[in-house]
């Protein structure tokens, strides 16, 4: 796994205007249309305010707005690099380590590391959305080939979001009383769920969620594309595969096997800097 060492973030972000810029493209992507005139055009950064103005009506987006980055005195590439030490150093950052290594305040590094740790608590109480597969898988202390009667076996609840994370959350019973609670944690209610044709699913709509897609397995109705679980159940055979690798899989640890599987997964793509991650969520922090 290629590492985001210390020099390239220093080569990437040496200065604020570069931060404000990676916030703004990580939160707003490549904007070519302006959420208030609504013409095509590009944004102009304005280096005195932390903002970016339509070339057309002068309307200005403040990237750092409803994030402990808006009233901040601290420069943004010392959050930024709070943020990059904080997700790519094992047993995380102190306080006194972010007094030390950035060279301001105690009171001030306290500060920074409490509400950056805030948003990365909030990150995993985040609600998928878009388009969302969910699956159940069983799982025993040895690997069973998929159809075979599962005896001893748990089933796992894969939840996962189309180009985004997965959780895996063991249950006693595939019912309508262990498994909604556990969607209704995990989905929001905008978001488009596709599931197979099990009973269990077929109280989503009247649970909230507005749209569900039924994937019909048994016609062998197999589809590409945005009407499928492919993707969950692509998890579920890299966590089939854990087997091979330990054997035997006890029912007392097997959610912290899937957590360990579900972690592996949500970092498939060490391009993209666990921080950016963490940028792109900066909105999340509630004061
Ligand atoms: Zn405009």
């Amino acid at each position: 796994m290629a590492k985001y060492t210390l020099e390239q973030f220093r080569a990437d972000y040496p200065n604020d205007a570069v931060c404000l810029d990676k916030i703004f493209k990580v939160r707003f992507g490549d904007l070519r249309c302006c959420p208030k005139c609504g013409r095509e055009t590009t944004f102009k950064r304005i280096p005195t305010r932390k903002s970016y103005q339509c070339r057309l009506c002068y309307y200005q987006i403040y990237p750092c707005a409803g994030t402990p980055l808006e009233n901040t005195r601290t420069p943004l590439n010392y959050w930024l690099y709070a943020m990059y030490l904080m997700t790519t150093t094992r047993t995380g950052v102190s306080a006194k380590e972010l007094e030390r290594i950035l060279g301001v305040t105690y009171k001030t590094a306290w500060r920074m590391n409490m509400q950056i740790r805030k948003i990365m608590s909030a990150m995993q109480n985040r609600k998928f959305t878009g388009i969302v597969e969910v699956d159940e898988v069983y799982l025993g202390s040895t690997y069973v080939r998929k159809g075979a009667e599962p005896k001893d076996k748990k089933p796992v609840i894969g939840i996962v979001e189309r180009l985004g994370e997965v959780r895996g959350v063991v249950v006693d019973k595939v019912n309508k009383e262990t498994i909604y609670p556990i969607l209704d944690k995990n989905i929001d209610k905008s978001a488009t769920v596709n599931t197979d044709e099990a009973k269990v699913y077929l109280g989503l709509e009247k649970d909230g969620f507005e749209k569900h897609h039924i994937i019909r397995h048994l016609y062998k109705c197999y589809r590409k594309g945005a009407k499928s679980t492919n993707t969950v159940e692509g998890w579920f055979s890299q966590i089939r595969r854990m087997y091979a690798t330990h054997i035997h899989i006890s029912e007392k640890y097997l959610q912290n096997y899937i957590n360990e599987a579900a972690f592996r997964y949500n970092h498939r793509f060490p391009e993209t800097p666990m921080f950016e991650n963490l940028v792109l969520n900066l909105s999340l922090f509630d004061e």
